[in-house]
């Protein structure tokens, strides 16, 4: 039942005999050095991905740190929900597209000097 093998383990395929010289005549392909990207950091800000709702972001006008107000007004495609609901659906839910902020456009401005930011719109 028990195994006859007490020989020594045979040494590992890989390893390389005693006084391994690797080939001279090799050479792994030279590696194209890489190429040399002017670490320059950009410091002027990205516009800021405004949304519909006021945006904390910096202002490029007085660049403080500001969080946008907000003006909404209706854009094409608020009129155009309102012609729908008027001619198919039902008159007094014209007014539903100018109450919903998703159907207008986001007019960012800046609440200390009132610079225009940016615009939302769906
Ligand atoms: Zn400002």
């Amino acid at each position: 039942m028990s195994y006859e093998y007490k020989g020594q383990q045979p040494p590992p395929y890989s390893a390389p005999p005693a006084g391994f010289t690797p080939a001279t005549h090799f050479q792994p392909p030279p590696m194209a050095p890489p190429p040399q990207v002017p670490t320059v950091i950009i410091t002027t800000s990205a516009p800021t991905q405004l949304g519909e709702e006021p945006t904390r972001t910096k202002c490029p006008s007085c660049h403080a740190d500001i969080l946008t107000t907000v003006d909404y007004t209706a854009n094409s495609c608020t009129h155009i929900w309102a012609l729908v609901l008027c001619l198919f659906i039902c008159w007094p839910c014209v007014c539903v597209p100018y109450c919903m902020k998703s159907c207008q456009n986001a007019n960012h401005y800046c609440p200390n000097c009132n610079a225009f930011i940016g615009t939302y719109s769906n």
